[in-house]
C-alpha cells in the first residue's frame, strides 16, 4: 500500500548520469510503501557551474522539495545555499545533504557517518592505534573525521598535495584534543604503513576513469587493513592487491549505501532498511557490470 505524503527529494551535481542513488533510494522508498521521487540535477547538463549551488538550492525548496543530496563539486559551495549546519557539515566545511523544513534549509554530512558504519560493520574491531588516510580531498575529510569520532588513537593523513594534508590535518587536530592528527609527505608512505594498522585509501585512484593504484604493492601486509572509498568499481586493485596481500578489507560500496540511507531516514523522518539497500546496490552494481560486460 502506498501512503498519500509525496517525497520530492534529487541529487545536485555534475556527471550524475550513471549515479546509482536515484535507483537506491526510490527502490527503498517503494519497499516501504512510500511515494519517493528522486531526480537528478545535473548542472553541467543545464549549462551552470558550483556557484549556482545555492541558488539551485533555494529554488528546489520554492518548487516543493522535501531535500537534495549534493555531489562534486557543489558541497562547499552549498554551504552557503543553506541556513543552518549540522555541527558535522561545519566541521567538514561540507555539505552532502540538505533537508528542507519549518527551519528552512538545513546542511548536513552523512558521508562521514556512511564511512564510520561500513568501518565498524565491515572490520569490526579494526585497531586504530594508528591509521594512514591517503587523499585529503573531500572523501579524506570526511574518513578523516569518522575515525577520529570512532576514536582512532593517531592520524597521519597523506596527499600528493602536502598542503592539503596539512590544512585538513590542521583543521581537524583543534576537535581531537587527545587524539594526533599529522600529516607526512607521500614519499613517507611506505614507512608510514609500515608502523600503520590500517589505511583509508581516499583518492580517486582505481575507479574506472583513474586506473592504477595509489600505493605501492609491497607496502601491503596481512596486518595491515586497507579500506578504499572507491566504489566504481567496487573491486578496485588496491582490494584486490590488498587481499592478495592478505589484509583485511573493505570496498567503498558500503559507505556510498549507508551514506544514503542517513540521508534518506533525514529526508523521510523513516528509518530505512540499509540491508536491504545494500543488497538492492549488490543487485545494480552487479546489473551494471554485465550491461559492460556484454
Ligand atoms: P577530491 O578531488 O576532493 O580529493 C582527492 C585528493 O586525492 C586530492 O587532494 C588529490 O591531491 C589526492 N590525490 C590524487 N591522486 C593521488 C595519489 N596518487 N596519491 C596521493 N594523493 C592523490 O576527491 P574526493 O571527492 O575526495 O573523491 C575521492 C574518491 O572518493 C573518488 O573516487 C570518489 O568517487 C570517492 N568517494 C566515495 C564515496 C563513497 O561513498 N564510497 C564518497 C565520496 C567520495
Amino acid at each position: 500500500m502506498v501512503s498519500g505524503r509525496t517525497y520530492l527529494t534529487g541529487l545536485i551535481g555534475t556527471g550524475i548520469g550513471p549515479s546509482l542513488s536515484p535507483a537506491l533510494h526510490e527502490n527503498e522508498g517503494t519497499a516501504l510503501g512510500l511515494r519517493y521521487l528522486y531526480r537528478r540535477i545535473d548542472i553541467g547538463d543545464a549549462g551552470l557551474t558550483a556557484a549556482d549551488t545555492p541558488g539551485l538550492i533555494g529554488s528546489a525548496r520554492l518548487l516543493g522539495f522535501d531535500g537534495l543530496n549534493i555531489t562534486h563539486p557543489c558541497k562547499q559551495a552549498a554551504l552557503s545555499g543553506v541556513s543552518a549546519l549540522s555541527p558535522e557539515a561545519e566541521a567538514l566545511g561540507a555539505v552532502n545533504t540538505v533537508v528542507f523544513g519549518d527551519g528552512g534549509a538545513i546542511g548536513h554530512n552523512t558521508d562521514w557517518s556512511g564511512f564510520g558504519r561500513s568501518l565498524r560493520r565491515g572490520l569490526p574491531g579494526a585497531a586504530l592505534d594508528h591509521v594512514a588516510v591517503l587523499g585529503a580531498g573531500g572523501a579524506g575529510a570526511a574518513v578523516s573525521y569518522a575515525l577520529a569520532r570512532l576514536g582512532a588513537a593517531r592520524l597521519t593523513l597523506l596527499d600528493a598535495d602536502e598542503s592539503r594534508a596539512a590544512a585538513l590535518a590542521a583543521s581537524l587536530a583543534p576537535r581531537f584534543g587527545g587524539q594526533h592528527v599529522g600529516h607526512a609527505p607521500l614519499a613517507e608512505l611506505t614507512p608510514v604503513l609500515d608502523r600503520a594498522d590500517g589505511l583509508v585509501h581516499a583518492t580517486p585512484t582505481g575507479m574506472a576513469g583513474h586506473p592504477g593504484m595509489a600505493v605501492p604493492a609491497d607496502a601491503l601486509r596481512p596486518e595491515l587493513w586497507v579500506a578504499d572509498v572507491v566504489y566504481r568499481p567496487l573491486e578496485t586493485e588496491l582490494v584486490r592487491a590488498a587481499r592478495k596481500a592478505g589484509c583485511p578489507t573493505l570496498d567503498g560500496g558500503p559507505m556510498a549505501v549507508f551514506q544514503a540511507a542517513e540521508a534518506f531516514r533525514l529526508f523521510t523522518g523513516v528509518e530505512p532498511d540499509a540491508a536491504r539497500m545494500l543488497a538492492d546496490f549488490e543487485r545494480l552494481t552487479s546489473t551494471e557490470q554485465e550491461d559492460h560486460d556484454d
